[in-house]
């Protein structure tokens, strides 16, 4: 299917249940409504001359326009570009340029957020033309700037003002009967958790089947009602929250525009949500939160905990005192569609706590030493997917896709991970987080893990910084509960019970935040640098 037919197909089977609730903008759609009004709006880009194939940007936290253009310009045929809602000037020029955008849609505003200051700064040339023939230096293949406010911008349109009449339909209609499931549907960008972000191209095929096989994964039905606080511009937002419920005919609950626990709790108990969707650290946060006792979570089933690794101690507590008795742990990378491991209900217990599950159906998977030969069982690799779920490659960058996907069709994933007998995958790190001191292997996971069982330890990272003797050590930074204190001496005596000698962190920092990404997922390449700098 391409993603605009499934829409289509899901609005016939079920034109009345709930498809879109969007508590912040007071938004209430069912999936007929939502199938109408995507048709208007991919009507009207094609109105106003986007040919199938060209590129439009969305660069705005999560709002219903987000969702209705997350179908409507495949609809359209054309690429949607997701573009992180925390990047200033420089980062929106370099993403626009690179995919060479034709068009942007953006909000005037978002908390302190002045996105049409920044892009005014970048084009100032914005208003010198009629709407949709912007012409401006530094962002030489943009025509059309799309705002998401009532008030008029000279020389942008107002998404309000994107009309198709019946006339404007046969256009749609045409294109619609050309569109492959094969063509390039959308260009997600990487975390940037280990450097600059990489430009994913997928098709229909990828993301359309990978968000069904989630949806499955976690047994949703017309029924079910997720609460979705995770980004929309990355995957997980996009594919794992709003595709797979659109597969199932299930209603997406959008709480804000960006993350905050608050409102998600209130979201849950309100609209009585029946899954839950986080990082690890969003789940760690509203399990925190100074007034969780007080919302009624027990519609809660299900839910997505991926993205990093996920610690045992949060996944039952989310088992336990958020009743996600069907929790799951998902696996998957921007290049992969992004799933490719998850656990599912049936798995006993100590497999979901303890692994990211099994490889998703139609899919192949392998793990690989230095040199490309496949591991003996049981021994860590690099972690290596095939399937309908790989990208076609990073937009416009031959060399690095051809570094991911090799000959045969295997992305390699850059992550370490280890396979039981029974298929079960462990993630064991990132390769390039791990950390050689002295010629010892050292995975931070296993002293993160460890850490997370001190009675004053909230949240914690281990990475490593360069060493004259050893290479490198482990450094240990520390976010202590409220109201605790702690020596470095008193954490390094804890592991030193429990972990051999050269694992113990040689450097503790206690620290208040962690730098993160916009998905919530910890820089740690960041914290390298700082510590780095901090002993040089
Ligand atoms: P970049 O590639 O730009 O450095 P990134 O790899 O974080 O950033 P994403 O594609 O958003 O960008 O994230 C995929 C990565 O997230 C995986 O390669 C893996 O390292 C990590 N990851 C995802 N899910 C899990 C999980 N369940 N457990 C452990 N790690 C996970
Ligand atoms: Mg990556």
């Amino acid at each position: 299917d391409t993603v605009g037919g499934l829409l289509a197909r899901i609005a016939t089977r079920w034109p009345e249940r709930p498809a879109l609730v969007v508590r912040s903008q007071q938004v209430r759609l069912d999936y007929r409504d939502l199938h109408a009004e995507v048709e208007r709006v991919a009507a009207a880009l094609l109105a106003l001359g986007l040919a199938p194939g060209e590129r439009i940007g969305i660069w705005a936290p999560n709002r219903a326009e987000w969702v209705v253009l997350q179908f409507a310009a495949p609809m359209a045929g054309l690429v949607l570009v997701n573009i992180n809602p925390a990047y200033r000037a420089h980062e929106l020029a370099y993403a626009l340029n690179h995919v060479d955008c034709r068009a942007l849609v953006l909000p005037r505003r978002f908390r302190t957020s002045h996105y049409l200051d920044v892009l005014i700064e970048l084009a100032p040339e914005l208003g010198d033309a009629p709407a949709g023939q912007l012409h401006a230096e530094r962002l030489p293949g943009l025509r059309e700037v799309i705002v998401l406010d009532d008030e008029p911008v000279p020389g942008a349109r107002r998404w309000t003002d994107l009309a198709a009449d019946d006339a404007a339909m046969a256009p749609l209609r045409t294109v619609q009967a050309t569109l492959s499931a094969d063509d390039a549907v959308n260009i997600q960008f990487t975390s940037g958790t280990t450097g600059a972000p990489k430009g994913a191209t997928l098709t229909h095929r990828n993301i359309v089947n990978n968000g069904w096989f989630v949806g499955e994964a976690m047994r949703l039905t017309e029924q079910d009602r997720l609460c979705i606080p995770v980004p929309f511009y990355h995957c997980f937002g996009m594919v794992l929250g709003n595709l797979a419920c659109v597969t199932h005919g299930a209603c997406m609950v959008i709480p804000g525009e960006g993350f905050d626990a608050l409102a998600t709790l209130e979201t849950v108990a309100e609209e009585r949500c029946t899954g839950l969707h986080g990082v690890p650290t969003m789940f760690i946060a509203e399990l925190a939160h100074p007034r969780f006792a007080e919302f009624d979570l027990s519609t809660l089933r299900t839910g997505i905990m991926a993205g990093s690794p996920c610690p045992v101690e949060v996944m039952r507590q989310v088992v336990e005192r958020m009743h996600m008795a069907e929790v799951t742990i998902a696996y998957g990378m921007t290049e992969t569609s992004p799933v490719s491991f998850q656990t599912v209900p049936d798995d006993p217990l100590e497999r979901r706590v303890d692994s990211v599950g099994r490889i998703h159906p139609h899919l192949e998977v392998k793990l690989v030493d230095e040199a490309g030969a496949t591991v003996p069982r049981g021994e860590p690799g690099e972690l290596c997917t095939r399937g309908y779920s790989v990208m076609r490659g990073y937009w416009n960058d031959e060399a690095n896709t051809r570094e991911a996907i090799d000959a045969e069709g295997w992305m390699h994933t850059g992550d370490l991970a280890t396979i039981d007998d029974d298929g079960y995958c462990r993630i064991v790190g990132r390769l390039k987080d791990m950390i050689i001191r002295g010629g010892e292997n050292i995975y931070p996971r296993e002293i993160e893990e460890f850490l997370y069982t001190h009675p004053k330890v909230l949240d914690v990272q281990v990475f490593g910084v360069p060493d004259a003797k050893f290479g490198e050590q482990a450094c240990a930074w520390v976010k202590l509960r409220e109201g605790e204190h702690a020596s470095e001496a008193e954490i390094q005596d804890y592991c030193r019970h429990h972990l051999a000698y050269f694992k113990v962190p040689h450097y503790v920092r206690f620290v208040d935040a962690f730098p993160m990404t916009v998905t919530g997922k910890v820089q740690k390449y960041l914290m390298r640098e700082a510590m780095t700098a901090e002993l040089a």
